[in-house]
């Protein structure tokens, strides 16, 4: 019999997607039985990871600041997604989380650093001449440190199991300059350099770690920045009255002019990127179909990191 072109590994417990003549499996549940941690998995971004690797069969966490968002789409997931409250720049608080999720489902098989803030996106807030220490310090906290430090405590807890899988989303901005304020380029460069890093020591574990790096996708997150940008006329003297917190859910019509946006920015033309591609690519480097990609960052951005004609956003 024609045999596959590799061995399904019934020691993690999953099928590969393919049945013994080789042929995919009909509804291939690519996470099935295993247990995963989303950061910032309450809304955007996350919650399509939440949301996808529900489909295929995981048990998930969600862990965010945002504690009505997060609790509500756990609520509508049970029992599948349960919430805990985390902040990724608070080291006691990560340790909670993966504590929580050891506890409750007895192992933590993948590890997804999501969350991650944006910063100021006005003129002023942007020029590397008027840079603000503060604002540097902030962002770096949450998206570099918050990575670092679920590394760590992903790290320690799927030691124990030599079996693991944690991936980090990054950004184009962390391939290229010129795509977002200062303290975010710098905060995902450095999340690729810790995959690099996390991966060559985490590999001797049987621990994988890979990131994933988006173009524009129209979240809280992108809309919120572009309002800043357009409420502010004024915005380079207003700095100080725009509340960075505050994202309000964004409208179905700012939706569809955002993605226009990105879509006049892509390289590929024909299709709108949306939070369900960077999940899919997430899905791809959590579950065992990756089982030997390692220290990779897979940018999901249509060509534009490998375009000359990259316009800044
Ligand atoms: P979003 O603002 O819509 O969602 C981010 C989530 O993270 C929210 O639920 C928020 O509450 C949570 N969060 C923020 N700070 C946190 C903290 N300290 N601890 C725990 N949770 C926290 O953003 P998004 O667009 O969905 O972004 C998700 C990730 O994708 C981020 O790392 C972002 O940098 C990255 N990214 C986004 C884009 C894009 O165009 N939207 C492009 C490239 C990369």
């Amino acid at each position: 019999a024609h045999q596959p072109a590799m061995s399904p590994s019934s020691h993690h417990g999953g099928a590969h997607g393919w049945d013994a003549s080789g042929a995919p499996t009909p509804m291939h549940k690519r996470l099935d039985g295993k247990v995963a941690i989303v950061t910032g998995g309450a809304r955007g971004i996350g919650e399509a990871i939440v949301r996808l690797f529900v489909k295929h069969g995981a048990k998930v966490v969600i862990a965010d600041i945002d504690e009505a968002a997060g609790e509500a789409l756990a609520a509508s997931l049970v029992p599948h997604v349960a919430f805990v409250r985390c902040d990724v720049s608070v080291e006691e608080d990560v340790e909670r989380a993966v504590d929580r999720a050891v506890s409750r489902h007895g192992r933590l098989d993948v590890f997804c650093n999501n969350a991650g803030i944006l910063g100021r996106q006005t003129r002023a807030a942007k020029s590397i001449l008027s840079f603000d220490a503060g604002e540097f310090d902030r962002v770096l906290r949450v998206n570099a440190l918050g990575t670092a430090l679920g590394m760590k405590h992903a790290g320690r807890a799927m030691m124990a199991r030599r079996y693991g899988s944690i991936v980090s989303v990054a950004s184009v901005a962390g391939v290229l300059g010129g795509l977002g304020p200062h303290a975010y380029t710098a905060s995902k460069h450095a999340i690729v350099g810790l995959t690099k890093n996390a991966a060559c020591e985490l590999g001797a574990h049987g621990i994988r770690v890979n990131c994933v790096s988006p173009f524009g996708v129209a979240t809280p997150m992108l809309i919120n920045a572009w309002r800043q940008g357009h409420d502010a006329s004024a915005a380079d003297d207003a700095d100080a009255d725009i509340d960075l917190d505050k994202i309000a859910v964004p409208s179905d019509q700012e939706v569809e002019k955002m993605e226009e946006v990105v879509r006049s920015l892509a390289t590929l033309k024909g299709s709108t990127l949306r939070p369900r591609d960077i999940a899919e690519a997430v899905l791809f480097l959590a579950s065992d179909d990756s089982r030997y990609v390692s220290g990779h960052n897979l940018v999901v951005d249509g060509g534009v990191t490998t375009s000359r004609n990259l316009i800044g956003l």
